[in-house]
Formats: C-alpha cells, sequence, structure tokens
C-alpha cells in the first residue's frame, strides 16, 4: 500500500536521518516498522516565520517496495537515415527540439555558432581575464546555448506541469542530480550543467543525429515563402526542408538578416536595470530571521521583489544566492552582466537582476526610427554606455546601492565577485530616467519589505540588459513564420520562452510542429 501525506518538519528535527520515518508513522498511525520506504515526492522551506519549517509531500510504502523506474521513458530510435530537420542553436531550445525529433524518429542535424562546451570554457577565460569578448563564444553562446554557464534556475511559470516534469526527467536521465524532482526551487548549478549538456549531445550523436559546432548560419536561401537553404560563414550552403530556428535573444545579426530580408518581425517588450550584490550573509539573516551565520541544513537564501513604480514593474531577475554576477556580452564594445552560482551556492555573495519593465509601445518613442528594432538598438546603448562608463573594457560600471538612490558617486565600492572588476560610475544620472528613477524608487521600496536589504554594503553593477528577447520573430498557430512557412521561430529568441525550461518546452513544441508538417 502507498500513502501520500504532507509533513511538517523543525529544523531541530531535520537533523535526524529518521525523521521522515517516524513522522510518516505518527501520521499514519502506524508501526514505523511496516514502513517499507519513503519517497519523497517535494520538498520546500517556509521561513516566512522565525520559526523554520520544512515542508514535505512524501508517498509512504507500506510492506510495499519502492519502485525503481522513472514514470518517463525516452523511447530514441536511430535516426541516422531519417528525413532531416535542421536546427539553429544548441541551447535548450535547440537541444530539447534535437531530442524531440529522434524520438519521433527524425534526424535532428544542429548547427551552433559555437564551441563545444570544453573549448568554449577558454573563451570564458579570456573575457574574465583578457577582458576580450570572442562573438561566437561567450556566456551566451556555445553548447547549451546561454543555459551551459547559466545559474541553473529551473523555475517556470509555465502551467502545463506534465511537460515540465518530462524536461525535468530527462535532464536527470543525462546526468543532472534527481534532488530537481523534489525541490520546490530546483537548481543544477553552473558546475554541473556543462556536463548534462554534453550527455544530450552524446544522446544525439549516438542515435544518428548530427551536431555541427562553430558552424554560424549567415544567410537564408528563401524561394516562394520557402527556405531552400542556409549560408554558413565559411561559404558553404546547406538544402533544408524544416527549420527550426533557436538562436535566442542575443543573436543579433539574425534579427538584422530577417529585418533585411524584408521578413516579418516585431518590437516587443522587455525589462532592463542593473544586478545589485549583497554579502550572502545579509540576506541569510534577513530571510531566516538570524543575527550570525544561517543554519548548516539551511541553503543560502534567496528572495524574489517586486514592485510597481509610475505603472512600470521592477523587480528582482534570475537572483543567484551564493552566486557570482558574470561578464554575459556578446561582443568587444558592450558590458552586460548576468549571474550564475555553483551546485552548492557556497560563494560569499547573493545576486539579482534588479529590472524595469520597458513598454515598446509606449517608453522607446525616440528610437522610432528603427522600427520593430527599436528596443534592440535601445538595448545595445544602453550596453555600450555601460562599457564606456566602466573604462572600456569588461570592468563595469558600479556603485553602491545607497549612493545611486541618494544620487551621489561612490568613492569606493563593496568587494565584489564580479571577477573583471568594477569602476566607481554615476549609475544614477547615467542610466536613462525612465530605467534609473524608477530603480531608485524600487530599492527604497524593496528595503521597506526585506529590512535591511537597502545597505551601503550592497553594489549595484551596470547593465542588466539581455532579460528576454526585445523582438518577436511572429508565428502562426502551426508554429510556423507567417511569410516563410517552413520556417519556425523557436525559444527565447523569438519571444516564446524566458528560461530554460521554457526554451526546452518550446523546443519539444516546435519539433512536433515541424514534423507535423513534413
Ligand atoms: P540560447 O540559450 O540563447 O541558445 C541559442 C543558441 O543559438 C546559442 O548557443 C547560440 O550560440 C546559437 N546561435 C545564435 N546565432 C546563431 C547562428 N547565426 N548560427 C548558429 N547558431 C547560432 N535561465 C533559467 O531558467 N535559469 C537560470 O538560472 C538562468 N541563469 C542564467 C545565467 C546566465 C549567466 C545567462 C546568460 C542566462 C541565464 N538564464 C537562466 C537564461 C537561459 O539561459 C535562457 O533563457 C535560455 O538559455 C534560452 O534558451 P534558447 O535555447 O532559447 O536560447
Amino acid at each position: 500500500m502507498v500513502k501520500e501525506i504532507q509533513l511538517r518538519i523543525s529544523l531541530k528535527e531535520e537533523e535526524r536521518n529518521d525523521i521522515l520515518t517516524i513522522k510518516s508513522a505518527h501520521a499514519l498511525d502506524i508501526d514505523k516498522e511496516v514502513i517499507t520506504g519513503i519517497k519523497i515526492l517535494r520538498k520546500s522551506i517556509d521561513a516566512r516565520k522565525p520559526k523554520i519549517i520544512f515542508n514535505y509531500k512524501v508517498a509512504v510504502y507500506i510492506r510495499e517496495a519502492l519502485p525503481k523506474t522513472s514514470e518517463y521513458q525516452f523511447d530514441y530510435k536511430d535516426v541516422s537515415k531519417a528525413k532531416p530537420i535542421h536546427i539553429i542553436g544548441f541551447g535548450p531550445a535547440g537541444m530539447y527540439a534535437a531530442l524531440r525529433c529522434i524520438e519521433l524518429g527524425y534526424k535532428p542535424i544542429v548547427l551552433e555558432r559555437g564551441k563545444n562546451v570544453k573549448d568554449r570554457r577558454r573563451d570564458l577565460k579570456a573575457i574574465n581575464q583578457d577582458h576580450f569578448v570572442n562573438n561566437d563564444s561567450n556566456y551566451c553562446f556555445g553548447e547549451g546555448g546561454a543555459g551551459t554557464y547559466s545559474d541553473g534556475k529551473l523555475y517556470t511559470r509555465s502551467l502545463k506541469r506534465g511537460d515540465v516534469r518530462r524536461i525535468f526527467e530527462n535532464l536527470v536521465f543525462h546526468g543532472a542530480t534527481n534532488q530537481i524532482l523534489i525541490d520546490a526551487h530546483p537548481h543544477i548549478g553552473t558546475n554541473k550543467l556543462p556536463k548534462v549538456v554534453q550527455n544530450i549531445r552524446e544522446t544525439i550523436l549516438n542515435y544518428g543525429g548530427e551536431v555541427h559546432f562553430e558552424t554560424r548560419v549567415v544567410d537564408f536561401i528563401i524561394k516562394k515563402n520557402n527556405i531552400q537553404a542556409i549560408q554558413l560563414q565559411n561559404g558553404s550552403e546547406m538544402t533544408v526542408n524544416k527549420v527550426i530556428l533557436a538562436t535566442g535573444h542575443s543573436a543579433r545579426d539574425i534579427f538584422y538578416l530577417l529585418h533585411k530580408k524584408d521578413i516579418a518581425l516585431e518590437a516587443k517588450s522587455f525589462a532592463m536595470g542593473v544586478r545589485v550584490e549583497h554579502p550572502q550573509h545579509i540576506i541569510d539573516s534577513i530571510q531566516y530571521h538570524c543575527s550570525g551565520e544561517r543554519n548548516a541544513l539551511l541553503p543560502a537564501a534567496s528572495y524574489s521583489l517586486v514592485n510597481q513604480v509610475n505603472n512600470r514593474g521592477v523587480y528582482s531577475f534570475c537572483m543567484c544566492p551564493g552566486g557570482f554576477i558574470v561578464p554575459a556580452a556578446t561582443a568587444n564594445g558592450e558590458v552586460v552582466v548576468n549571474g550564475m552560482s555553483p551546485s552548492k551556492r557556497n560563494n560569499l555573495y547573493a545576486n539579482s537582476g534588479i529590472v524595469v519593465e520597458i513598454n515598446a509601445d509606449v517608453d522607446l518613442h525616440k528610437y522610432e526610427k528603427f522600427g520593430v528594432l527599436k528596443g534592440l538598438e535601445y538595448q545595445k546603448n544602453l550596453e555600450k554606455l555601460a562599457f564606456t562608463s566602466g573604462g572600456r573594457s569588461q570592468v563595469a560600471p558600479a556603485q553602491r546601492l545607497t549612493d545611486f538612490v541618494e544620487g551621489k558617486l561612490s568613492n569606493d565600492l563593496n568587494p565584489t565577485s564580479y571577477q573583471p572588476g568594477l569602476k566607481s560610475a554615476p549609475l544614477h544620472s547615467l542610466l536613462p530616467k525612465l530605467i534609473g528613477s524608477r530603480l531608485r524608487k524600487g530599492f527604497l521600496a524593496f528595503g521597506q519589505k526585506m529590512k535591511g536589504y537597502y545597505t551601503a554594503e550592497a553594489n549595484i553593477v551596470g547593465v542588466e540588459s539581455r532579460t528576454s528577447s526585445p523582438v518577436c520573430i511572429p508565428r502562426n498557430e502551426q508554429l510556423q513564420h507567417p511569410e516563410v512557412s517552413n520556417l519556425f521561430p523557436c525559444g527565447e529568441g523569438g519571444g516564446y520562452a524566458g528560461g530554460i525550461i521554457s526554451a526546452a518546452m518550446d523546443g519539444e513544441r516546435c519539433a512536433e510542429a515541424a514534423i507535423m508538417n513534413l
């Protein structure tokens, strides 16, 4: 017999290895000896009150063995001789599109401008140490896309829970910890993601798919509203049947190419701002109501903040407890910051994007001349501004949080996790008013919600500009571009995802749509 129950465990109780068995026996009014196994289905922490509680949902097996198999089976087939589907981009959307093609008996041919995870590492080092950005291999481009050297938080607002579970099970199948199936806020960590991504590539190759690295797509040969061939940066051409375009929100050359070819695009609302960095112990003490170090059983604390300021949302984005701020530019001449953390989240800092919603219809009137690319140009300008004010390298402009709000240049800055280094800059006057003034009010409001958050011990670092795509590549109900019938815009670049899980789910959907259409 199996019974599903909820348990509330205190911090003190959590120290005991057998606590779930004891509590389950008590809750079910049975002898603990008859419990043959306990499967944790969900775990979350409730730290709203000083008495911290671990909430568990468990399946208690009574005189019955725990099942070993996963409920998901991935039925990969040999597709070496099957019909091909071309996938541009090997981020979460492209990877999951390729895996789904294999399940459905089609051969994915993936074209990726960046390098494999191992070689990519050298280029990341060059950004951090030499301030040189390779525009094909960086924190956004390369095997696994922006999802590889990311934070690996796997939250999604998607309501399609069944699909979400499938994506998680597949990550576990490819080497991610099965803890992600349980945690309310699952996280893989930047140190573990490359191996998972590499395993996904190996599955694709083992079943007869193809993955071509250092292969940038530079043009589409279109006849009668169909892509006949794609042109690569080495001058060669590839004849294609169906094309899944999963190039991410940083592939500006793809947006420019589509625009130049008069293929419909739409301007999209997005968000931009800064990254704020606190010592982790400050966030821990606020969230866990403690004064010294947090209890060893508790993970580095996170937060999620949102406030409306002058009709625009100001909110935290991609919060990374125990993490690092990283240089996420995709070209020299721009500074872009983002965040990531290792699986243990044991770094000394907590960082988060704090961004302001930008309404493409009303906020960008000075950029109207750029038409559908107005948001992209606005974003580019802010990144250039960060580059020049940081000192024309990957050094990022920064300010103490309180100085930013009070409108003062910082005489000195707090220590940081951002490897290329920070330079004090008057971000309060440099940022456009649309963003700067809302951020200043937003930070004050956040200080009210989390006492101790508004502190001179935090830095803000500019600029957090790549939160989502400023451009949408339209598609119809069959997920085809309305003007190019064999083009399937996919993932975050198309405007159909925001994060690893939603991009992966969209990849699967696009593969199914492309195949249905064959
Ligand atoms: P991408 O991952 O951007 O992949 C697009 C791929 O297309 C890239 O590999 C690129 O090289 C390739 N490409 C582009 N142009 C071409 C071309 N012309 N020819 C061939 N290939 C091309 N999300 C989360 O959910 N949780 C997190 O914790 C998280 N942390 C992040 C931390 C960092 C530092 C960064 C940068 C991002 C983070 N994200 C996180 C965002 C997440 O990575 C993206 O939402 C996700 O990767 C989008 O997936 P995608 O496949 O649509 O696009």
